[in-house]
């Protein structure tokens, strides 16, 4: 759905009324992102040059199931920060964790986007794993923890407070070793892995909620029905998604065709009804890694070092 230049905060009513229900971080788009994605609309009407929909001979990546003219392998490193070695002191085994990285290859199967696991760490600490969102603490935590580039995947399973089941950094023009890379990455609520004890959000897909935003994805009700994810092929939604109520339709009339995206990722739907990116987001995720992730292709920064 196209954005009218309409910037509306969505009301995350879910998380007040229930603790139980997802609840996202990523609610505001920096002003950067929002305007970068409506060049990024504009561009990708011609979907020709994407290869959406058509045959694309380049596309060898049998599980790219949209035909795209590309795949990309993303390193990935996972970090589960905890109070103590239990299961209620946050504490995620190594197989859980594979599991999780699996999940998430599974989930991503249809963009041609996958992960390649190139470390895990288990931290004990109490304060870390009790961190909360920008704070000195946790940036203390991703500046000894952080791997790899702004190219790499970093996960933090632990515990986040504030009801929150995830957030996760945009991507931007960082310099190195500016706070904004060193917080660059997605923190995930430690029960949401698969066949965690999160009920009803146990099988992984938290974290490719969370990594759908560091691919550049906003939400699919951003800004409701008169706003918009910029993407064309998301039908418009007033409202998050809570459950997986089939028929919902927040956004009726001829200007808003089809129902709510309610099994979309990027929804706030159960994990059960979470199962697909859109060919639209698709092409958005390859669009935000060459602008600002792919060191080969991406912006110079313009956040100096602090
Ligand atoms: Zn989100």
């Amino acid at each position: 759905m196209r954005f009218h230049f309409t910037i509306t905060i969505t009301a995350i009513f879910l998380s007040a009324t229930s603790s139980l229900a997802r609840k996202c971080g990523n609610t505001q788009v920096p002003v950067e992102l929002l305007e970068q994605a409506i060049r990024f609309n504009k561009q990708d009407v011609n979907r020709q040059t994407w290869g959406v929909g058509v045959s694309v001979q380049e596309s060898t990546h049998e599980s790219n199931r949209y035909n795209l003219p590309k795949t990309q392998a993303i390193n990935l490193y996972m970090h589960n920060i905890y109070i103590n070695q239990t299961a209620e002191g946050a504490y995620i085994s190594e197989e859980d964790l594979q599991k999780q990285w699996r999940a998430m290859n599974d989930h991503y199967a249809s963009t041609g986007i996958s992960f390649v696991l190139k470390n895990i760490t288990h931290t004990e600490n109490k304060s870390w794993a009790l961190a909360i969102r920008n704070g000195t603490t946790e940036l203390k935590m991703k500046q000894s923890l952080r791997m790899g580039g702004y190219e790499d995947l970093n996960l933090y399973f632990r515990v986040l407070g504030r009801g929150f089941f995830g957030y996760c950094s945009f991507p931007g023009d960082y310099a190195p070793n500016s706070e904004g890379f060193w917080q660059d990455g997605c923190d995930i609520l430690y029960t949401t892995y698969p066949d965690g004890p999160q009920t009803n959000y146990n099988e992984g897909k938290t974290a490719t909620h969370e990594t759908g935003h560091w691919l550049g994805l906003f939400h699919t009700f951003q800004g409701g029905c008169r706003g918009g994810d910029l993407i064309d092929d998301t039908p418009a939604e007033e409202t998050a998604t809570h459950g997986c109520p089939a028929t919902k339709d927040t956004c009726r009339g001829d200007m808003w065709p089809g129902l709510d995206p309610i099994h979309n990722y990027m929804d706030y739907s159960y994990d059960s009804c979470m199962t697909e990116f859109t060919p639209g987001q698709a092409v958005r995720i390859y669009q935000s890694w060459d602008r600002y992730r792919n060191p080969q292709t991406r912006g110079p920064p313009t956040e100096s070092q602090n």
